[in-house]
């Protein structure tokens, strides 16, 4: 059975600033494949263009015919986001912001509070890590701001399914602080990283806070069945416990967050 996927190589206007084009990289931790947002102000030819995706001629040779490139921002440094921004870079000539320096072409980065301003569009920069340390939201805001108010979120909240918290450098608290900061915006419309936006930021990160709180605790349980504390535990007998319903093409993922939950468990009660 073939599950309904959005076709690739389509540009979809999501809301008046957003525009996405999805990557033809689809798979267990990518969903339908990586989102590649292009954002323009209603009028305007220039557009920011945000996640490259993979290093893919036909997306990336799609993202650069849908007008001048301006700006290129990153929301982490995963190779499913970034790793074609060099060859977009390329194309376009536009530069490339990101938190982590080692992603940047050009001369300016990319931290928190930062605003990226266009004519009609507006972009603040709002740190989310957890997933990944470098990880990056923007607030997407125009002229017209109830028409078009957005958060993208990377991979910090994706369209569907939970992200995994990548130990060691994502941590479970910060992503926690991470979920609760975007709860804050309340109705807020997301564009995630991967699979479908979501009408609500707040309702879309109680949910997540929920799924690490019961993951939380089915972890718990695992150490009390087991006798040890999360120092000793054995992350993989972990994962084949509490992961035990999740596809096993993504146990190696869930030993990540495995590990960032018994960090956390550790750091709570040393
Ligand atoms: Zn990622």
């Amino acid at each position: 059975m073939t599950a309904l996927r959005p076709p690739t190589g389509t540009v979809r206007q999501v809301t008046p600033l957003a525009a996405v084009l999805l990557a033809p990289n689809p798979g267990p931790m990518t969903l339908e494949g990586t989102n590649t947002w292009l954002l323009r102000a209603p009028g305007s030819e220039g557009c920011v263009v945000v996640d490259p995706g993979p290093d893919d001629p036909g997306h990336l040779a799609a993202v650069a015919a849908t007008g001048p490139v301006e700006l290129i921002l990153l929301t982490h440094g995963h190779a499913d986001h970034s790793a074609g921004a060099a060859t977009l870079h390329r194309l376009t000539g536009a530069p490339v912001r990101a938190l982590d320096p080692a992603h940047r072409l050009g001369d300016e980065g990319l931290a928190a509070g930062d605003v990226v301003a266009r004519p009609g569009l507006e972009l603040c920069v709002l740190p989310t890590p957890g997933h990944t340390a470098d990880s990056l939201s923007f607030l997407l805001t125009g002229d017209a701001v109830e028409a078009g108010a957005a958060v993208l979120t990377g991979d910090t909240i994706l369209g569907h399914g939970s992200t995994v918290v990548a130990h060691p450098d994502g941590r479970l608290d910060d992503y926690l602080a991470s979920l609760r900061l975007l709860r804050d915006l309340g109705a807020m419309t997301v564009l995630p990283g991967h699979g479908p936006e979501l009408p609500a930021a707040g309702a879309a990160a109680r949910r997540y806070l929920a799924h690490r709180e019961a993951r939380l605790a089915q972890v718990r349980e695992a150490l009390v069945e087991a006798g040890v504390g999360p120092g000793q535990a054995d992350p993989a007998a972990v994962v084949r416990r509490v992961y035990a319903d999740t596809d096993r093409a993504l146990w190696p993922a869930a030993e990540l967050s495995v590990r960032a939950q018994l960090d956390y468990l550790l750091e709570l009660d040393p």
